[in-house]
């Protein structure tokens, strides 16, 4: 009961009014539950139609920032393309449709895979996401080999630190272009329309999410962090992503009531 409170408690004491947000929202672990594998993630049909009323509330100011690219995220949450940053920044989806994406070596990236799926292919249960500018090394299935996973990791990239950094996330390891992070790509939104001069609020689960935090606080914003891991209540497993799903539902009829153009 203390996580569903937790995150409660800190989701309705944000400042009002709403209509005057930034919204930045991660996915795994904040907006889905998270599932074994990545692909087994569910988006939930209310959440679609939440997000599509938030974007029409908040004037397009909401992004997803992610851990997966564009590509997931759009086949996730079809038929909608959302503005979002993906693979932790490497590559933003903006307000107008266009796309950006960080530059990287793919031949490095391609000998970094083919390096560590050497390895990993030893290792029964874990999971290589090549993602395009980064690649995910998921051992939720391995949880014991983390450490194992890790050292190798650090071994490959060995002197190519220059373009590519380890992240570590939530039961899994990522190789990204090193100037890619989530504080980045909220800082960018943040400079454009029609996120600029609205109060950021960043929510999040992981520690991959703090670099997102930091830029929301620097640009007077709010950071909050949920719990990632579902807990049991009685019969019932509760996530702190239903939690945030539930509150973020009864957002767009809250806007409509501060725009004063609530008919009924
Ligand atoms: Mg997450």
């Amino acid at each position: 009961m203390e996580m569903r409170k937790a995150a409660e408690t800190v989701l309705s004491s944000l400042p009002r009014p709403i209509g005057t947000w930034a919204l930045f929202l991660d996915v795994d672990g904040t907006l889905l539950d998270i599932a074994p594998t990545p692909d087994g993630v569910g988006v939930p049909t209310e959440l679609r139609q939440t997000l599509s009323a938030l974007h029409h509330g908040l004037n397009g100011a909401i992004a997803l920032v992610s851990g997966r690219s564009l590509d997931q995220l759009d086949r996730l949450f079809a038929p909608n393309s959302l503005t979002a940053a993906g693979q932790h920044g490497a590559e933003m989806r903006l307000a107008n449709g266009s796309q950006v994406r960080t530059e990287i070596s793919r031949s490095l990236l391609d000998q970094l895979r083919g390096q560590l799926g050497n390895f990993t292919a030893r290792i029964p249960g874990v999971i290589i996401e090549d993602k395009g500018l980064s690649i995910a090394f998921h051992y939720r299935l391995a949880p014991r080999r983390s450490a194992a996973i890790h050292r190798q990791l650090i071994d490959a990239l060995g002197r190519q630190r220059a373009e590519f950094r380890i992240l570590r996330g939530n039961m899994v390891y990522e190789i990204v272009p090193k100037l890619a992070d989530k504080g980045t790509a909220i800082e960018s939104f943040m400079k454009m329309d029609p996120f600029i001069g609205r109060t950021p609020i960043f929510i999040g689960d992981d520690v991959t999410d703090e670099d997102g935090f930091a830029s929301v606080r620097k640009l007077q914003g709010y950071a909050v962090r949920v719990q990632s891991e579902p807990v049991q209540l009685g019969s019932k497993i509760v996530s702190a992503a239903s939690v945030v799903r539930g509150w973020l539902a009864t957002l767009p009829d809250a806007i409509a009531r501060e725009q004063g153009n609530f008919t009924n």
